[in-house]
């Protein structure tokens, strides 16, 4: 794949139509107040780019893995707040399009696919992080026909406006990895409830929150595959999901760059545009080469991710989606940084985006396992 179909990049123009008109302008509110942005919510719904992953059978668009990635990558550029709503209802649904029954998918798809409830995803813990699965205290217990949860879930996006949970809980202790399950756990389901949001240096509209299991009763047939499978399709989710956050990445890192790339056309010292001097043009070749880079390896991977969701055998989907993930991430790391500077004082102040992408970007080299965990799976790929 070397270049974008019609399709997609028809679609990219739309999304960034609308990230223009509706998003770009809201940014900085919603970084300011922390406020979930309802309104970009609705506004992605209604041009169905709010979980465009759904399949149609399930009511869904049915978008490919690269048309996700555009979208993200779109409203990122604008407002990387705005991207969790396509990213995170990914994460919180793939789970179930990798393990879940029909009966799973008819329940929870349709409602997902016309924006009346979003999904998160639930595996950290105070004492999960890296060793997601060695940590793991959450206990579901099988009582008849319900499981009975127990424990604490640390960290998690969107909780709190999301509707939908996939929880992972240890049912067979005695197992590790393979007796932990998945399930899915609804708003209002008894003894299930949130802790105050956590106050972050970026993504600030998007809530993190803890999730609280206390003796929560759920029906049997919310396990997603069998019993053990959970921590298998968590990461198996993981695999698809990376990508989406080197496309956040990718977006922010665009958006910088593109803020930048206009200032140091107007801002003059000693006499001329600062672009005309070549310190500040070496500055904007390495950013935008370090974005085109990921850039292509994000496509890339997305293109495999997609073959694996159609049940091909995909050996290196693993390590495209770390590596993507890892690059991309620093890329935006690097080049919100280096926007910052090419706008001088202005860029550390927030009358101008720059500051807010640089925070916005940090969280990308954190979340969905950290870039040496990346690291660590790309080299274990490596050596096998
Ligand atoms: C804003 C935000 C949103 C999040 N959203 C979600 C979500 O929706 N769902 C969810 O389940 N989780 C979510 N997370 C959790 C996130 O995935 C974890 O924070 C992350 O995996 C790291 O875990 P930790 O914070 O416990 O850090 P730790 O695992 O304690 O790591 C601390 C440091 O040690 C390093 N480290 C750990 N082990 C090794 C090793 N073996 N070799 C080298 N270095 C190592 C890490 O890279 C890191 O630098 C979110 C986190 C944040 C901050």
């Amino acid at each position: 794949m070397f270049a974008l179909s019609e399709e997609h990049e028809a679609l990219r123009e739309a999304v960034r139509e609308l990230a223009t008109e509706k998003i770009a302008p809201r940014a900085a509110e919603v970084d300011r107040t922390a406020e979930f942005p309802w309104d970009v919510y609705e506004a992605l719904v209604k041009a169905e780019f709010h979980a465009l992953h759904v399949p149609e059978e399930y009511g869904g668009a049915g978008g490919d893995a690269l048309s996700s990635v555009l979208v993200i990558e779109e409203v990122a550029r604008a407002c990387a707040t705005s991207s969790l709503i396509p990213a995170v209802n990914k994460l919180g649904s793939v789970p179930l399009m990798l393990g879940a029954s029909h009966e799973l998918k008819q329940k929870y798809f349709p409602p997902l696919a016309r924006g009346e409830a979003m999904f998160s995803y639930a595996l950290s813990e105070p004492e999960a992080g890296s060793d997601a699965s060695g940590g793991m205290r959450t206990r579901a217990v099988r009582a008849g026909d319900t499981y009975v949860l127990n424990g604490v879930k640390r960290w998690i996006t969107n909780a709190g406006v999301s509707k939908y949970y996939t929880v992972m809980a240890v049912t067979d202790p005695g197992k590790g990895a393979n007796g932990i399950s998945a399930f899915v756990v609804e708003d209002g389901d008894p003894g299930f409830t949130f802790g105050a949001p956590e106050h972050k240096l970026g993504i600030k509209g998007s809530p993190t929150r803890e999730l609280y299991f206390d003796n929560t009763v759920i029906p049997a047939g919310r396990l997603i595959g069998a019993e053990g499978e959970g921590f298998k399709i968590a990461l198996r989710t993981l695999d698809h999901t990376r990508v989406t956050i080197a496309a956040q990445a990718l977006g922010i890192a665009q958006g910088a760059l593109d803020y930048a790339l206009g200032y140091v056309k107007e801002r003059k010292q000693f006499g001329k545009a600062i672009a005309d001097f070549q310190g500040i043009q070496f500055m904007l070749a390495d950013m935008a080469m370090k974005i085109e880079g990921a850039r292509y390896l994000t496509y890339a991977a997305a293109a495999r991710s997609e073959r694996v969701m159609h049940g091909e055998n995909v050996p290196d989907l693993t390590y495209l989606s770390s590596a993507c993930k890892t690059l991309a991430s620093d890329a935006a790391m690097a080049v919100t940084t280096d926007a910052v500077q090419l706008l001088g004082g202005y860029g550390y102040v927030n009358d101008y985006p720059v500051e807010r992408m640089m925070r916005d970007a940090k969280i990308t080299q954190i979340y969905e396992g950290t870039n040496q965990i990346q690291r660590m799976v790309i080299a274990r790929q490596l050596l096998k």
